[in-house]
Parts: structure tokens; sequence; C-alpha cells
């Protein structure tokens, strides 16, 4: 019989064609245009959403397309490959419409996933604390109970695109009835709740979803605001860090195809010494370089979404890893090999190269930074002993 694993299918190319050719419609210029005069990219969200791209992953019983986290992530990959790298999409429908579809009681899936899956609901999510940093058991957020309320109180921060958000999946803690240990748990906050307070950080990356501090002054929840159980949160934050993690990677190769395909355009025209400047070896070399790079993180960001879609959560979880890791290198290495290729042009607005340097040097640091991916495989895939 012949394996075909390692083709993507008809349906998957054809999803691919789709996605791009709608996403270029809008293209970088749309997405810079918003980015610098601190608008949001409304028209591409709804539009993704109408279309089913959004919400491609999530349950078909709640609104989405009844696919996987492949499809979701190829969407991502084919709309930063148009220039269009939108944060919401690793946060809104991968993250917190996953761990909803996975962990929510069927209120709450009913609540919360046909808006996700169409777009008329955004929900960002906030884990990263200023004390805790990577240390996620360092969170100090906590929710204590109030007859069957809730009371949250705490911190967080870079959480990306509250203001577009109706609501915030915010990772906390409980303390445990019988123990008095502090437990991670999972609520859904509205984002007009009283005592819900947040303020923009001012940041050199071009993009039109912004970061904040997010307040938590004893903000007062119902009993269902709490998603899956109170004492297996580790399990359900991970079945939504996975697909955090691989669509991390579609972003950042959807990015360095992007630069790449600028890039090589450029150097097949510019002449400087009577021949194409592509021709020059100081050039093609690593711009070829680039392009395996990001070829071979493709192949492990489809790996890993296979594993995912197979319920392998373990295999996942070091493939994402892997993958992130290897696609924000190439992104990195890859835009700036862009600019480097088109000279002063390179910088210049109208070339659109330069506005991702910082967004895909972004992938080194979040949504895990490159160190912590290291530590993981480290530990992980070789056995070392951890460090800290
Ligand atoms: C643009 C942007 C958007 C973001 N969006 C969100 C969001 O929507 N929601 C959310 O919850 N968070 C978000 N984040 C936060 C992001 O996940 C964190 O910035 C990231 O996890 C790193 O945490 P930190 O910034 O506190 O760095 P730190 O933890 O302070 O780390 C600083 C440096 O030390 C290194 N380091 C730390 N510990 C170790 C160790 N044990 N071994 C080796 N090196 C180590 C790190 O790798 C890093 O290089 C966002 C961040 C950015 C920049």
């Amino acid at each position: 019989m012949t394996d075909t694993s390692f083709i993507e299918s008809e349906e998957r190319q054809a999803l691919r064609k789709a996605v791009s050719e709608w996403a270029s419609g809008f293209g970088q210029e749309y997405y810079l245009r918003k980015a610098r005069s601190h608008e949001h990219t409304t028209e591409l969200w709804d539009e993704a959403g109408k279309l089913g791209f959004l919400g491609v992953n999530l349950p078909e019983e709640y609104g989405g397309g009844g696919a996987g986290m492949y499809e979701l992530s190829l969407v991502m990959e084919e709309m930063a490959a148009a220039g269009c790298a939108l944060l919401l999409m690793v946060v809104s429908p991968a993250i917190n419409g996953t761990i909803i579809a996975k962990f929510g009681t069927d209120e709450q899936k009913k609540r919360w996933v046909p808006g996700i899956a169409d777009g008329s609901l955004t929900m960002a999510f906030a884990i990263t604390e200023p004390e805790a940093g990577s240390n996620s058991h360092r969170i100090t957020t906590t929710a204590r109970r109030d007859g069957s309320d809730w009371i949250l109180k705490g911190q967080k921060v870079w959480i990306s695109g509250v203001d577009q958000a109706q609501a915030v999946l915010v990772v906390g803690r409980t303390e445990e009835a019988k123990t008095g240990k502090l437990r991670p748990a999972l609520f859904v906050v509205p984002t007009d709740a009283p005592g819900f307070t947040f303020n923009p950080i001012d940041m050199e990356l071009i993009s039109p979803e912004r970061q904040f501090q997010v307040f938590l002054d004893d903000v007062r929840l119902p009993a269902d605001a709490l998603v899956g159980q109170e004492d297996a949160a580790i399990a359900q934050l991970f079945a939504g860090l996975n697909p955090e993690r691989i669509m991390g990677a579609a972003s950042s190769i959807g990015m360095a195809r992007f630069a790449l395909s600028k890039a090589t355009d450029y150097v097949k025209t510019r002449q400087v010494w009577g021949t194409p400047i592509g021709a020059h070896q100081g050039l093609s070399h690593p711009l070829a370089q680039c392009h395996i790079e990001v070829e071979l993180a493709k192949l492990m960001m489809q790996k890993s979404a296979t594993l995912y879609d197979n319920g392998d959560d373990a295999g996942a979880a070091e493939t994402a890893n892997m993958a992130k890791y290897a696609a924000a290198e190439a992104a990195t290495r890859s835009v700036d090999q862009a600019v480097q290729s088109m000279g002063g042009n390179g910088l210049s607005q109208e070339y659109g190269v330069a506005s991702m340097l910082v967004s895909a040097r972004l992938g080194r640091i979040a949504p895990v930074s490159r160190e912590m991916v290291l530590n993981f495989v480290a530990q992980t895939s070789l056995g070392l002993p951890r460090s800290y």
C-alpha cells in the first residue's frame, strides 16, 4: 500500500488555496495600514469567521468546521504568507476554542464556541504575570469562593487584543478546600466585568493587535465562569498550549514565506553588475538555506498537528515545541536575509519587509521562549537533568 501521510490531501490543498486567495485580497498593505493607525482588522476577522476559516478546528455541533488543528494551522500559515499574521488567531480559536470545546460544560460550549467560530466573539487569553514570567507555576492571580460566586484578584501582562475581546480566558489558581494548596484553574472573564481594567503597553512591534497590562481587582464571577475541573487544570491548559505552539509555528512559517517571496522577486530583477543580484551566491545561498529551514519547520508543524489531531498529546507536545523553535529561527533569519537582499529598499516602508523584523523575532520570545523550548527538549526528549 502507498503511504500518503506526507502528502497534503486535495481537500487541504483546496483550503490553502481558498485562504491564500482570500487573504491576498486584504494583503500586507491593509494589515500595516491598520497597525500603523492603531485600528482593528475587523473586516478581515469578520470575513474569516463568516467563511468558516476561524472556526475550522471547532466542533460542527457548536458552529465550527469539524476539522482539526492541521486545518487551523494551515489557515494561519496562509494568512501570514499573505501578509496578515493575526495574533488573535493563535488565541481565540486555537487556545480558547479548543479548551472550551474539550472541557467546557454543554452550557459553556453553547455560550462561547459558536461566537469564537464565526468571529462574532473574540476571546483573549491571559496566563503571563509580571512576577512569574516564563515560570507559570508562580502565578498568583487567585480565585476565592464567595457563596457560589468566584472573586478573582491579580495582575497579568503582555495580554494581546484585550481591547478587541469580549472576554478573556484567565489562568488563575484556587485554594483546594482540603489541603489549602493553590491549584491552577481557568475562568472566562467578560472584559466589561466591574474590577477588570487594562492599559495598553507601547511596543515596537508593528501589529494591529496591541498588548495590555490587565488588573483584576476583586472581579466577581458566577460559578459557571470556571471552565473544566478545578483539579485538572494543568492537563486542560496543555490541551490549549500545544495548539498555541503549532499556531506560533504556522505564523512564523507564513511570515518567512512572505519575506522570502518578496526577496526572491526582488533579486531576480535587480541588477548592479549587469546580471540579476540573485545570481550571486552571496545572496542565492542564504536565501536557499532559509527556504530549506522553512520547509523543514513546516514539516514538523504538520507532524505535530497530525499527532495532536490523532489524540497523541505527548507526541504533539514534543513536536509542537520543536516546530515552534525551528519556525521562529527560520522566520527570524528569513526576514533578516530578505532585508539584506534588498539593500536600502529592504529598510523602506514601500517594500514591506523591515516592518516584519520585530514580529518575526517575536516568535523567539512568545508564546514560549526559545530557551524554555530548549529546556523542554533537553529534559523531555534527551532526558537531561533540570537546571532550574
Ligand atoms: C507581543 C507579545 C504578545 C503576547 N501575548 C500574550 C498573551 O496574549 N497572553 C499571555 O498570557 N501572554 C502573552 N505574552 C507573554 C509571553 O508569553 C511571554 O513574554 C513569554 O512567555 C516570556 O515571558 P517573559 O516575557 O516574562 O520573560 P522572562 O520569563 O522574564 O524571560 C526572560 C528571558 O530569560 C529566559 N529564561 C527564563 N527562564 C529561563 C530558564 N529556566 N532557562 C533559560 N532561560 C530562561 C527566557 O527564555 C527569556 O529569554 C506575549 C508577549 C509578547 C511579547
